[in-house]
């Protein structure tokens, strides 16, 4: 039998029918719900024209309507093309055109980014508006949908070698590049997924990540394969997400670190109510470990962390204390969580120097990780010579930067073009952000290599303050100097209102390179 996707919804709708899947805003489907939802929309792709093999692409916050998306292009042989909701209309034209998608459903908050591109889309036949009130000439999406039927929907058959999803990276370190992800990928990486957060049918998961983006978009399938129920929250300020944990007896949170630091500062200021049985998964980037702590013993959350990135759908490690070190002192365990983690089943992991020998397991040799297993993906889209580049022999060469420890912990110590080489020495910029994230009056920190004569790089800062902060650049400069080794110390820094972040929370690096050189210049 094949591992196809519609089997998880299957599941759902057989076991599960009558249980609350989805919580969107004010309205809420049980799977038997979704699923009729689900056929009416395959039918109405159908009738476009969609065929096996075609790319749909989205433009949506986390809705039904993008959630039942899903399934419905999986029941024609058809591909998801998620867009990030954070780009520019240059970007969706370069995607679109690129991807080769044939009809573009978009919610109506975004169709404006559409509109001065609509006219240079070269594949795209058919745009339907999700929630039209007004204005448009387009589709609208529930007018189009009455008439369909919402009887079962005669399925494509499917491999499992097909393509699912055409999903495009964060662009943190450049243009995006679109990566092929398998039913198989996707089918593995979900039952493994399932096994290590321990999901079962009573969780009660909040989506605050993005679902167009990898990290939020792998959830949804091992949610739905457990009959879990699922809330979507399109605006997601920290008062929102203590809310909904509270109502809902949410169980499960998916976030970046940025957005739980943004709780833990919330839980300070606001003290609102603790609850004890939600476990917080962090994906995308490495918190500080002082996060760890405050979320385990102050807040009450459990703390997980993930590694992975979209070439490998998206996570190869997870940051669970294995049972033979559950003895070790509580700090001890505090670090280890802020790990990358050890492999999850299927994966493998290698940290490897420069002519691919694996560095030892002694917690401090850097080099590259490479991840080989059932998550890595079929390739990138019409770009076969970066394919070859990143794929090697199976291989996974993820351009992170770490070391492993005695215990297999890998730890991500940078991106390799993040690394700030100073007088020969290797910085980890991730290192030197953690040391700032200790100081009480520091918000957020990013740290990049900035030209320096003598020592050809140093570490620079640019720092965003609490408010009321009066912070100076020599004070915090003094600051890294007293807690790190002198040459690892930021030697100039720049105060910013806000950093600039992917739609998953991530900083983006390349704009404050480029910010960094225009000042100089
Ligand atoms: P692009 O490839 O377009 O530059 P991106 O690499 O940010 O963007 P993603 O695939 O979304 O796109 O992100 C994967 C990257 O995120 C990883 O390669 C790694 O650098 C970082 N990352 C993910 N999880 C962690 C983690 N737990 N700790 C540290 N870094 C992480
Ligand atoms: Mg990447």
């Amino acid at each position: 039998v094949p591992l196809v996707l519609t089997d998880f919804l299957d599941r759902a709708v057989d076991f599960y029918g009558e249980k609350k899947a989805i919580i969107d805003e004010n309205r809420e489907l049980t799977y038997n719900e979704l699923n009729g939802r689900v056929n009416r929309l395959s039918r109405g792709m159908h009738s476009m024209g969609v065929k096996k093999g075609d790319h749909v692409a989205y433009l949506a916050s986390n809705t039904i309507e993008m959630y039942e998306g899903f399934y419905a292009i999986y029941q024609l042989g058809a591909v998801m093309v998620p867009l990030n909701i954070r780009l520019k209309p240059e970007d969706y034209l370069f995607i679109l055109n690129h991807s080769e998608s044939k009809i573009l459903f978009v919610d109506q908050d975004f169709y404006h980014l559409i509109l001065p591109i609509k006219d240079k889309l070269e594949t795209v036949e058919h745009i339907v508006v999700h929630y039209k009130e007004n204005g448009t000439s387009e589709l609208s999406y529930d007018e189009w949908l009455t008439g369909f039927s919402e009887a079962p929907f005669p399925r494509e058959t499917l491999e499992e070698n097909d393509i699912a999803s055409l999903l495009y990276t964060s662009g943190t370190t450049g243009d995006p590049k679109g990566v092929m992800l398998t039913h198989r990928n996707n089918y593995l990486h979900a039952i493994t997924t399932m096994h290590h957060l321990r999901v079962t049918d009573e969780d009660v998961l909040l989506h605050v990540l993005p679902m167009f983006h990898v990290n939020g978009w792998g959830s949804p399938f091992y949610y739905t394969a457990n009959g879990a129920t699922q809330i979507f929250l399109r605006k997601s300020s920290p008062k929102a997400i203590f809310d909904e944990i509270a109502e809902h007896n949410v169980s499960v949170v998916h976030m970046a670190p940025t957005v739980l630091n943004s709780l833990i500062q919330y839980f300070d200021e606001e003290q609102p109510e603790r609850s004890d049985k939600l476990r917080v998964v962090i994906a995308g980037s490495a918190p500080p470990v002082a996060f760890v702590e405050k979320v385990e013993k102050e807040i009450g959350w459990e703390f997980v962390q993930v590694y992975g990135m979209t070439e490998s759908s998206p996570l190869s490690t997870i940051s669970r204390i294995l049972p033979q070190y559950e003895h070790l002192p509580k700090e001890v365990k505090y670090e280890l969580k802020a790990k990358a983690g050890t492999p999850m089943i299927g994966t493998k992991v290698k940290v490897v120097d420069e002519l691919g020998e694996e560095v030892p397991h002694d917690g401090e040799t850097v080099g590259e990780v490479i991840v080989r297993g059932n998550g890595v993906m079929k390739g990138y889209w019409k770009n076969e010579q970066a394919t070859l580049q990143t794929v090697k022999d199976g291989w996974l060469h993820t351009g992170d930067v770490g070391h492993i420890n005695e215990m297999g912990y890998l730890t991500i110590t940078d991106r390799k073009k993040d690394i700030i080489i100073s007088g020969g020495e290797n910085i980890s910029s991730i290192e030197v952000e953690g040391v700032l994230y200790d100081h009480p009056d520091i918000l957020e920190a990013a740290v990049i290599a900035v030209p320096h004569e003598k020592w050809g790089e140093t570490p620079h800062a640019y720092i965003v303050l609490r408010k009321d902060s009066t912070l100076t650049e020599s004070e915090v400069i003094e600051f890294s100097r007293s807690k790190l080794a002198h040459f690892k110390a930021i030697t100039s820094v720049t105060f910013i209102d806000e950093l600039p972040k992917t739609a998953s929370g991530k900083i983006q690096k390349v704009h404050l390179r480029t910010n960094y050189s225009d000042s100089t210049h």
